[in-house]
Formats: structure tokens, C-alpha cells, sequence
């Protein structure tokens, strides 16, 4: 039955050729993997509003059901429990990737597990190109910033081709995204898959994981709870911070228009470590208080996105200032926050 989502119970390796899925009128038929997590689940948010029928492949590794939970009675969602690192067979018309264990708590201080990122980014990049090919569907890679390393150009033009440390801490997930661009590229030119790639910049809003390391949502918990904001280094480094429904809107204009790109995705408002900081202090809790810590090993100085091309080639550009999205953020971490201390009473 083509108009439903189904499983095949078919070996993958079975050579079953290309079947192509034709939306034809019809709501499309979108996997978002990953779509648990932060960013994925809000573009799942909207993909469903827009009337699509969305499957969801997320092992839980950083995703939580929570995020997603809204959409348990609705027929057109589906929730699957499964590592992209295995093959999967299923019919639809895109593919949003995004599975990938994407903070720095789980690849820069957990060594043992780095080689999972890289795995995660290279074969579940390639399988997920692998059933884009055999049932025709459009592939959008979600890859980052830190493909262009620590860059020694500013700002980064997509045409840039970074400066990467290939054997650093950080470098399972940096050369992980650039492997994944690569396979990206070769199932392009090699077996006309219809492709898309978005390099995310720095993003922060609601469902962010609480504790994942990253310093939007540190300073933010931080100050929530009463504690100071850990700074590393001078903090006089530098990032751009997106809300997510600007990467979202930027995403599904990627996925629907005609570029392959790869395409910046960010906001270039830049600001340094401790600029970050006074602004939560204004807009979170004017009573917060910083504390410098050792930075750690291979942090970028400066990411600022040039996003030129996607405001000419997509018509995107991000919308919500860091004043106006950090409070949207700090009211979900408030409730989750208040919720968690509850629990603990409990
Ligand atoms: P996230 O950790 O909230 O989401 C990643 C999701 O992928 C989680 O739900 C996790 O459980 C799932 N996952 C991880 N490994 C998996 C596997 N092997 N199989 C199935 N599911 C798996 O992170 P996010 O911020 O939402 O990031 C989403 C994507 O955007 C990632 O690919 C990330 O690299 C990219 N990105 C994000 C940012 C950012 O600032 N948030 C910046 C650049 C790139
Ligand atoms: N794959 C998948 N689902 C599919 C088709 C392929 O998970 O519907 C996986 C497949 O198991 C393989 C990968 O995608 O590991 C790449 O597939 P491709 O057909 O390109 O390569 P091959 O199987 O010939 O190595
Ligand atoms: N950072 C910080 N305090 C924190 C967490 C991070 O000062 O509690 C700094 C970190 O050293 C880096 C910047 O904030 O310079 C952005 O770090 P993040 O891990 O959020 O993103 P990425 O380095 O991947 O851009």
C-alpha cells in the first residue's frame, strides 16, 4: 500500500532498483532523523502543521521522547526507535539527517565514545544516502560550521575550505560532518540523488538538553540556577547564535528550493563569550555572576557566517535577535528546571 508508511521486510541488499515516489498532489512523506532531538523536533513541529506525514528515526542517544510526545495521537506521525548505523527500509519522499551526537559534552569529554560520533556521521550518512537513492527521495544533510575548523577566514563564505585539526578532540565530529558532505556529494554526482546540504551555525532555543555542554544552554541553566556562568578561557572568543525556528524556516526552504548548496545557515550577529553573558544577565537574571574556567583543547577563536548565498539563492534569512530569543528559551528551561527540583523533593 503505497499511501501508507510502511517497513519492508525485505533484505537490504536485495537489489530492488530505484522506485520512484511521486508526491503526485499528494502530503509528502518526510523522515527526519534525529527528529527527537532539539532542532529536529521543532522542525517535525512544522512539517507536521504543513499537513506532511513525518516519520521519526532517533535512538534516544541525546534525543527525548519528550520532545516529540505532542504528536503521539496523530496518524500522520511515527516514532521509530533505531540506530542510523544500521540500514533501514521505508518509503517516503525527503530525508532530513540530522542524526549525529551533536554537543560537545559527547564528543570533546568523553574520548571512549568519540569514535560512535564519526561512525554515526559515516554510516549513518551513508545509509541514509543509501535509501534516498533506491526510493528516489530529496537528502538534506544537516553538516555545521565546524567544517571550517578554527577559521582563518572571517567571515566563512561557503567556498571556504576551512582549517581543521584531523587528529584533535573535536575532530570525530568536524571531519565526521565532512566525510558526511563528501558521501553527500558522490551520491549527487554518482548516482543523481537529489541532494541538499546546510551548514549550521551556532543554534540555541527551548528543548535544548539542559546540561549538554553547549554555552548557550550553561549560561542559560547557570543563571536559572543561581549559579555562576562558566566562562572558558578569556572568553573573548567569538560565535553567532540562531534561534531554531530561524534554522528551521532555513531548512525547509533548502529542502523545497533548487540549490544543492552547501549553504550557511546562522545568524551573523557575533558576539564574544562574555558578551554572551551580559546579555543573559539582562534578559535572564540581572543578579548573574561569571566564572572563567581552562578552555579546551582546539576552540575556534571566531565563527561568524556569511550568509550571503542563502539569502540570494533561498530568499532565508534569520529573523529573531539574541535579546528577543534568549527569554524564549530561559521560560522552557525555567519549567524544566523547576520541574527537575520538584522530582528531586519528590
Ligand atoms: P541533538 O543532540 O538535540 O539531536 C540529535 C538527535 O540525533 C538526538 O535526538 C539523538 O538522540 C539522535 N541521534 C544521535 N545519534 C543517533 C543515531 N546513531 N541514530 C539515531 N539517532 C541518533 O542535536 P541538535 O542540536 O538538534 O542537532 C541536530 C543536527 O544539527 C545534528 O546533525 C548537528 O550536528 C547539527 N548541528 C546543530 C547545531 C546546533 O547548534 N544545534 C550546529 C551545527 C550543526
Ligand atoms: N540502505 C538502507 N536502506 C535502503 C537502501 C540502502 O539502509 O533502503 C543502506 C545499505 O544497507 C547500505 C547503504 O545504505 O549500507 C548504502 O547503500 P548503497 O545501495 O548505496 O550501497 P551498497 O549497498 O551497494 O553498498
Ligand atoms: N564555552 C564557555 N562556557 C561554557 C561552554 C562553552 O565559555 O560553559 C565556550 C567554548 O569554549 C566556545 C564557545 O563557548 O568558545 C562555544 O562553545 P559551544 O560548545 O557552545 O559550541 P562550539 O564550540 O561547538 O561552537
Amino acid at each position: 500500500n503505497r499511501e501508507s508508511i510502511t517497513h519492508f521486510p525485505r533484505p537490504v541488499n536485495q537489489a530492488v532498483g530505484r522506485i520512484p515516489v511521486s508526491i503526485g498532489g499528494k502530503r509528502r512523506r518526510v523522515v527526519v532523523t534525529g527528529g527527537s532531538g532539539f532542532v529536529g523536533s521543532h522542525l517535525v513541529d512544522k512539517l507536521i502543521a504543513r499537513g506532511d506525514d513525518v516519520i521519526v528515526i532517533d535512538n534516544f542517544f541525546t534525543g527525548r521522547k519528550e520532545n516529540v510526545m505532542h504528536h503521539f495521537s496523530n496518524p500522520r506521525f511515527e516514532l521509530i526507535r533505531h540506530d542510523v548505523v544500521e540500514p533501514i527500509l521505508l518509503e517516503v519522499d525527503q530525508i532530513y539527517h540530522l542524526a549525529c551526537p551533536a554537543s560537545p559534552v559527547h564528543y570533546k569529554y568523553n574520548p571512549f565514545r568519540n569514535y560512535w560520533d564519526y561512525k554515526t556521521n559515516v554510516m549513518g550518512t551513508l545509509n541514509m544516502l543509501g535509501l534516498a537513492k533506491r526510493i528516489g527521495a530529496r537528502f538534506l544533510l544537516t553538516s555545521t560550521s565546524e567544517v571550517y575548523g578554527d577559521p582563518l577566514e572571517h567571515p566563512q563564505k561557503e567556498t571556504y575550505w576551512g582549517h581543521v585539526n584531523p587528529i584533535g578532540v573535536r575532530s570525530c565530529y568536524d571531519e565526521g560532518k565532512r566525510t558526511a558532505e563528501t558521501l553527500t556529494m558522490d551520491y549527487h554526482r554518482g548516482d543523481d540523488v537529489e541532494v541538499r546540504i546546510a551548514r549550521i551555525f551556532n543554534t540555541y532555543g527551548p528543548r535544548m538538553c539542559l546540561d549538554d555542554g553547549r554555552v548557550v544552554s550553561n549560561f542559560v541553566s547557570q543563571a536559572i540556577r543561581k549559579q555562576p556562568m562558566t566562562v572558558y578561557g578569556d572568553g573573548k572568543q567569538t560565535r553567532s547564535f540562531q534561534y531554531v525556528s530561524d534554522l528551521v524556516d532555513g531548512l525547509m526552504a533548502l529542502m523545497e528550493g533548487e540549490h544543492i548548496g552547501p549553504f550557511n545557515l546562522g545568524n551573523p550577529g557575533e558576539f564574544t563569550m562574555l558578551e554572551l553573558a551580559q546579555v543573559v544577565k539582562e534578559t535572564v537574571d540581572p543578579s548573574a555572576t561569571i566564572e572563567f574556567r581552562e578552555n579546551t583543547a582546539d576552540d575556534p577563536q571566531k565563527r561568524k557566517p556569511d550568509i550571503s548565498k542563502a539569502k540570494n539563492m533561498l530568499n532565508w534569512e534569520p529573523k529573531i535577535t539574541l535579546r528577543e530569543g534568549l527569554p524564549l528559551m530561559a521560560a522552557d528551561f525555567r519549567n524544566r528546571i523547576l520541574n527537575e527540583d520538584e522530582g528531586k523533593v519528590g
